[in-house]
């Protein structure tokens, strides 16, 4: 049974202005096969935990920890973190230029396992992945992200979380700008990695809309840096109706 837990975890950023403070204390614990959703305004650090449990070097552990199956990753680079079963899908994935998808996903997969995968099996996997998330054959000669429209890069971030088939994921506000449809593939998407691998899903995301597509176990809202409350499913339903501004003024108050 393998579990990411988060405890204690401050973090800060160093800007032009000097340091700041993002992360004030995030207790959070997630078992494989389990699907947390992370809601949260504008600003509030979503991203930021995303990317210091995923190894951003521009995100500095001040305090607390990152543990997978009991193993500390704070100290460790984005490469081992991604060997050890944690993936990121961010919210602005980037352009490689000059690197096709299919060669990216291959090398991906290398990096991961320590050793090239069969290329029968692989590619046939490749093809089959794709099929499922709707993408044309032809997408795989394209550029990582160049060009690709809102929903192409999205979904290619689920693409590599089939193939790649981490432990854990993280998709940062995967769903903001997809259409119905997409976001009904991406969700199957996700919903066949939890049942085929026991995947565990730390879910970011501003709307309910993907929680009627990818049912969470626990929603947690994330205020000023840290989780201000923790719920079921209905926790989501009650912010959709009446909005972080309850939780806005008790953070400004106290
Ligand atoms: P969210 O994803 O919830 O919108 P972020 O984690 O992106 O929030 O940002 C939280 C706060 O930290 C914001 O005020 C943002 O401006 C600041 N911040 C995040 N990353 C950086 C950075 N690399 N440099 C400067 N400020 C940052
Ligand atoms: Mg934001
Ligand atoms: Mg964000």
């Amino acid at each position: 049974m393998s579990v990411l837990e988060i405890h204690d975890l401050h973090v800060s950023v160093e800007t032009e202005q000097g340091k700041i403070d993002i992360l004030k204390g995030v207790d959070l614990t997630v078992n494989e096969g389990e699907i947390h959703a992370i809601m949260g305004p504008n600003g509030s650090g979503k991203s930021t935990l995303a990317y210091t449990i995923a190894g951003h070097p521009k995100y500095h552990v001040e305090r607390g920890s990152i543990k997978l199956d009991g193993n500390e990753m704070t100290d460790l680079p984005v490469d081992e973190r991604a060997r050890a079963g944690l993936f990121l899908a961010m919210q602005y994935p980037v352009e490689i230029p000059g690197v096709a998808v299919t060669n990216f996903l291959r090398t991906a997969k290398t990096a991961l396992d320590g050793e090239a995968p069969a290329l029968r099996g692989w590619t046939k996997d490749v093809r089959e992945a794709m099929k499922n998330l709707r993408m044309d054959s032809s997408f795989a000669q394209r550029n990582v992200n160049e060009g690709f429209s809102g929903g192409e890069k999205k979904r290619h971030e689920i693409l590599q979380l089939e193939l790649l088939k981490p432990k854990f994921a993280i998709l940062d506000e995967t769903d903001s700008g997809l259409d119905v449809d997409a976001l009904k593939i991406v969700a199957e998407g996700v919903n066949r990695a939890k049942a085929e691998t026991g995947l565990g899903l730390l879910l970011i995301t501003h709307y309910t809309r993907i929680l009627r597509y990818i049912q969470p176990d626990f929603v947690h809202v994330f205020v000023d840096g840290r989780v201000a409350e923790n719920g079921g499913p209905e926790l989501a339903d009650r912010l959709e109706a009446e909005g972080y501004d309850r939780f806005l003024t008790e953070t400004s108050v106290g």
